[in-house]
């Protein structure tokens, strides 16, 4: 039991109330099996259903097609950084003998990051953009025309592009895919799987870590095309000087091992699988990008109430749904933030590297929540305008 929180947190964030009741269950006697989610093996019937389970929802509420596989790994997005660059160089590499190079689309800090790891592993990527080069700041994201695409993408080995900036709250209304014909795009959706509709066909792979929008931390979805499973051997790949992947975090292996090559965390798995269940029968994705869109609406409209206040950074067009992201003014965020709090508003604290404000509307925070916040910042724009 508690009371609704209204809890605006970028990540562990928010989970449904009553997924959490039933999780709470669950972790102690699953299904009457008399033993907790946790506490089975990974590789027993009752552990593997849960997998399966968790993927076959995930299928039918993203309308997967067929031509794609959907996997579990640890790790969270960060090793989805390393593991993108290696994995997917070795599709690329079985494809065409060579070991290309990446191209990466930089518009904030986890792309900059993501980036910034295919060099460290050798990579070496091209930057098709950096919007804070071309800008100034990340808070845009320029058109095309301001992008440097190589002209010959035969030797892109993949497009890497974060489709939600979680820190600098910026958003790709469209990717705009038609640049970048034949090669794989690559996504870290991990602020903003299941907040929309996605049409899955159009990437190689997606990931993104379960402790936004899909559950607890400590598990990352992958949705890749099956096409991209196929790696030259490991000495092929050692001769093309392409690091192998720990064995672990190798797509193939993985996927082979229906997600348990090594031991998965079945509990996290099983709140993935409980977080889809409750959005199927709230009505899947349409219905809840609808209500994400109204949230999202409702407290922009009302932050630009007061533009003497508060200062939003990030140009319209590709302003986050999921992560709001504002400062104040003259400075006062210590006090808006007690302020909030005292409203039992919380979570609204900036990221440390960008600082000021930061409200996460993930898929759990409720219409009502936001109302509430919306209430407290017409009130403290009022008084401080
Ligand atoms: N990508 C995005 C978009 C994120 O928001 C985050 C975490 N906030 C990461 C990657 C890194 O995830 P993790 O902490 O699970 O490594």
């Amino acid at each position: 039991e508690r009371k609704e929180p209204n809890y605006f947190g970028a990540g562990p964030a928010l989970l449904p109330t009553s997924v959490l009741q039933q999780a709470a269950q669950d972790l102690i006697n699953f299904q009457g099996i008399g033993l907790g989610a946790g506490e089975i093996s990974h590789r027993s019937s009752a552990g593997s259903n849960i997998i399966e389970s968790a993927r076959q929802h995930l299928v039918e509420l993203l309308d997967i097609p067929d031509t794609h596989e959907v996997f579990f790994l640890q790790g969270g997005g960060t090793t989805g950084f390393s593991s993108i660059a290696t994995n997917l160089t070795a599709s690329f590499a079985k494809k065409t003998g060579r070991k290309g190079r990446p191209a990466y689309v930089v518009t904030g800090s986890w792309s900059k990051k993501a980036a910034e790891e295919a060099a460290r592993l050798g990579f070496g990527p091209d930057i098709v953009l950096d919007s804070k080069k071309v800008d100034g700041k990340f808070g845009t994201i320029p058109s095309t025309d301001k992008w440097s695409i190589p002209e010959d993408l035969s030797n892109t080995s993949y497009l890497y592009f974060c489709d939600n900036e979680t820190v600098n709250g910026v958003e790709f209304p469209e990717f705009p895919f038609d640049k970048f014909p034949g090669v794989e795009i690559v996504t870290d959706m991990s602020s903003n799987f299941l907040s929309k509709k996605v049409d899955v066909s159009k990437y190689g792979c997606i990931f993104a870590g379960a402790q936004k929008n899909v559950g607890l931390a400590g598990i990352t979805v992958y949705i890749i095309k099956k096409s991209l499973l196929d790696y030259p051997t490991d000495e092929e790949l050692t001769k093309l000087n392409i690091p192998l992947s720990p064995i672990a975090f190798d797509f193939p292996t993985v996927v082979k091992n229906k997600s348990a090559y090594n031991t998965i965390p079945t509990f996290t798995v099983h709140i993935v699988d409980l977080v889809l269940q409750h959005l199927i029968q709230k009505g899947g994705l349409e219905v809840q990008q609808k209500t994400n869109e109204q949230k999202a609406r409702l407290l922009y409209e009302a932050l630009e109430e007061f533009p003497s206040v508060f200062k939003l950074a990030v140009e319209k067009p590709v302003r986050s749904k999921m992560n709001v992201v504002f400062t104040l003014a003259d400075g006062s965020d210590a006090e808006f933030l007690k302020a909030a709090e005292e409203k039992e508003l919380t979570g609204l604290k900036g990221h440390r590297s960008v600082g000021g404000m930061r409200a996460s509307l993930y898929n759990a925070v409720s219409l009502e929540s936001v109302k509430l916040l919306c209430d407290f910042v017409r009130a403290y724009g009022a008084q401080h305008a």
